[in-house]
């Protein structure tokens, strides 16, 4: 974690805590936990599984791309928010076009995360006091993440071709 008790990825600022984070998401422990809530919500709900919790595993992934984040990682998910918001594929058809991606790519691009920060965040998405604002917020969030990817957005492309090519 940041001295100033930012998150890296996202910039969430929250109270330092005795969490500790030792997977390989450029996020600080605090900013992870918010994100364990937010998961625990969308696995307790079908109805915000199947809407949204694709959406808000690949959106929470590239928002925390750099640091110790792995090339493969960003990757996926970067093609995942690719093929949401690009080619309008439902957030439960995702993750099968993502393993096709996976099995046939051999060598992953590095992908520099964008310097400029969206202001939504994981924290937005907790906040919700709705399922219908849950899935808004995700979308919402999601969609401005995807945007500020712009630099990128050729290249990704070109990777989401290869989780939509035909066998
Ligand atoms: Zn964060």
């Amino acid at each position: 974690m940041n001295d100033d008790g930012r998150c890296p990825g996202c910039g969430l600022a929250m109270p330092a805590s005795t969490k500790l984070y030792d997977g390989y998401f450029h996020c600080s422990p605090e900013c992870w936990s918010v994100f364990g809530e937010v998961l625990e919500a969308e696995f307790g709900n079908v109805l915000l599984f199947r809407k949204v919790h694709q959406l808000t595993v690949d959106t929470y992934a590239v928002q925390h791309a750099g640091g110790p984040h792995p090339d493969k990682s960003v990757g996926v998910h970067v093609v995942g928010l690719c093929l949401a918001h690009v080619h309008g594929i439902a957030s439960p058809d995702i993750a099968p076009r993502l393993q096709v991606l996976a099995s046939r790519t051999k060598e992953w691009p590095h992908f520099e995360a964008p310097v400029e920060r969206v202001a939504t965040t994981i924290f937005d998405v907790a906040a919700a006091s709705t399922l219908d604002e849950h899935v808004e917020r995700v979308r919402t969030w999601s969609r401005e993440v995807w945007s500020n990817w712009a630099l990128h957005h050729g290249a990704v492309r070109a990777l989401a071709a290869r989780a939509l090519g035909g066998r």
